[in-house]
């Protein structure tokens, strides 16, 4: 049975900062994903601040929500069957030290606060986080 979802991806600034936008989108392709929408933002510090809420009691969460904040990001919807496991396992884990070969934060990350994407943790997450960025 197919079960195709939805689920949101930001490319962070350290990634767009080094011009990994487009080698990143490949990887998403490449791993069967099609991309449904995609805008590049900066985001205020505030905005920050709403999305990652659910961090809001965590050591990292001012220094998070100022990176998240600090260049252009590019928020991405995708699309494929089970999208919110399949992104996450094709991020890797949090810290990209501890994330496995191929996966777009061992490829790219380089440390736990500059991983490079963020992705949607369940099905119910993934919409209010493409609501964020993309309601109409
Ligand atoms: N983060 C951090 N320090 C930590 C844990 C997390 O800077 O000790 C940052 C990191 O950028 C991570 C984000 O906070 O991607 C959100 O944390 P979460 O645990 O939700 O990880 P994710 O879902 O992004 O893998
Ligand atoms: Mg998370």
């Amino acid at each position: 049975m197919s079960n195709v979802e939805k689920t949101l991806s930001i490319i962070k600034p350290d990634a767009v900062e080094r011009n990994l936008e487009n080698e990143i989108k490949e990887m998403f392709k490449n791993n069967g994903f099609s991309i449904i929408k995609q805008k590049k933002i900066q985001i205020e510090k505030s905005e920050a601040e709403k999305f990652y809420k659910v961090h809001e009691t965590k050591p990292f969460y001012n220094d998070l929500c100022t990176y998240l904040s600090s260049g252009p990001i590019v928020v991405i919807v995708l699309e494929k069957d089970n999208a919110v496991f399949a992104n996450r396992k094709l991020m890797g884990d949090t810290n990209p030290k501890d994330a496995d070969e191929g996966t777009i934060r061992k490829k790219y990350g380089i440390s736990i606060d500059k991983n490079s994407v963020h992705g949607s943790d369940s099905v119910e997450n993934a919409k209010i986080e493409i609501d964020f960025f993309f309601k109409e």
